[in-house]
């Protein structure tokens, strides 16, 4: 399916960008009544449809992955190693971002001309409030409310108590197994539907903004854009390279077709069939721990939407003249890294986390509307690299877990 459907949802792209740009620039009027009536709800029907699936299929392959890793101890190191790298690269992908940001400055020019008065920074916060939250006190309304990170917490204990039980709850265990194959299943047929939604979707964006939004973002823009490649190809390549120890090459060319899939859906949790089975029978990643690693990753792990946030924050201070302390960078770092935990990998949510962390550093969040016009297009690109951090994650897990083995036969599984 991944390759008809990647072949499709470019087609769909290329002509979205085509009719929405010529829209915009022959007939503006007429795009208002097409972008109401044909593109907006082909998009909102396709993001609907995948916003629907998200918490059933994050739940389910959470259970799944944590009862198939089996032994607790594998499961504590495995956990740990996949919180160690999504910490550690999303840490590194937002400190990639600010550089480059303030390397080339790109609000400098003043877009607009403010000062900082009247913006006073709040509280970010608390560590520990974030970490005593992951506990639902009801999971049902944690699953109504789409509380994503309380949703996982339950999952994994579910899983874990299926492993030790294990014979005693196989019934319940054959029932997530189904409920798996449904929910992929009904993936697939809302997948079919994704070309309309990109199409849709970019058409919308594209003609919305055209040329001349692209044009006076064109300097944030293209800092996103660097920001996202430097991460893709060095951090990720290093870790592909040195550490997994396989051919950055025949990873990202074997990867490649989520990556399509993920920029033409802009959305992690919609693209998570697709980079599973793409990271299983073409990266050779276990099954166990793909089906841990990447819906885990989907949620919680989102380095391009850090590095979106990273270089926003230093354009709007720049925009506004803002001199941001080196007390200020730290937040950004740690609020964006907190943000993005908490969050489903859905089209736009970092808009969302990004008015979190403005408000956190003290600059106005109304700034948001300079950056709003060229979004969509950053939202599909930061998205491919969103799962592509989380496949470069479990192929790590996996490579590494090997050569433990290779090592200690004894805790092959
Ligand atoms: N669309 C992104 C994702 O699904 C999240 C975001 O940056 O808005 O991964």
């Amino acid at each position: 399916m991944a390759k008809n459907l990647t072949k499709y949802i470019i087609i769909s792209l290329i002509l979205g960008i085509v009719i929405g740009l010529g829209m915009n620039l022959f007939t503006p009027d007429l795009f208002g009544t097409v972008d109401k009536y044909v593109f907006a709800p082909l998009g909102d029907i396709f993001l609907r449809l995948i916003q629907m699936m998200v918490v059933p299929i994050v739940f389910i392959s959470i259970v799944l992955g944590t009862a198939n890793i089996g032994d607790p101890k594998k499961l504590g190191r495995i956990g740990g190693k996949t919180i160690g790298f999504f910490l550690l690269s999303t840490a590194v992908a937002i400190s990639i971002a600010m550089a480059l940001a303030f390397i080339v400055k790109p609000g400098e020019p003043g877009l607009l001309d403010k000062s900082a008065e009247g913006f006073e920074s709040e509280e970010a916060p608390s560590v520990v409030d974030t970490l005593v939250n992951i506990i639902p006190t009801n999971p049902i309304d944690a699953m109504t409310s789409g509380e994503m990170l309380q949703i996982i917490f339950f999952a994994i204990f579910i899983g874990f108590g299926l492993t030790m039980l294990a014979k005693k709850t196989d019934k319940i265990y054959h029932l997530f197994e189904q409920a798996n194959e449904l929910v992929m299943y009904l993936i697939m047929i809302v997948m079919y539907t994704a070309p309309f939604g990109a199409f849709g979707l970019i058409a919308s964006a594209v003609g919305g903004a055209g040329m001349d939004a692209i044009a006076s973002m064109a300097a944030y823009f293209f800092v996103v854009l660097a920001a996202l490649f430097i991460h893709a190809i060095i951090t990720y390549g290093s870790v592909i390279k040195f550490v997994a120890k396989k051919s950055p090459w025949w990873f990202f060319k074997n990867f490649s077709p989520a990556m399509s899939v993920a920029f033409g859906t802009a959305s992690s949790g919609a693209t998570l069939p697709v980079s599973m089975k793409t990271a299983q029978e073409r990266l050779g990643v276990r099954k166990s721990v793909s089906s841990f690693v990447q819906p885990l990753g989907a949620t919680i792990n989102m380095d391009g939407t850090a590095i979106m946030q990273g270089v926003a924050t230093v354009f709007i201070a720049q925009v506004y003249a803002v001199d941001l302390s080196f007390t200020q960078i730290l937040t950004v770092l740690m609020i964006a890294i907190l943000a993005s935990i908490g969050t489903a990998g859905v089209p736009g949510v970092g808009l969302i986390m990004l008015a979190m962390v403005l408000e956190q550093v003290g600059l106005p969040v109304e700034a948001i509307g300079l950056i709003l016009g060229v979004d969509r297009l950053l939202d599909m690109t930061r998205t491919a690299v969103n799962i592509t951090g989380d496949a470069t994650c479990a192929l790590f897990i996996s490579e590494t877990e090997k050569d433990l083995e290779e090592k200690d036969p004894s805790i092959r599984d």
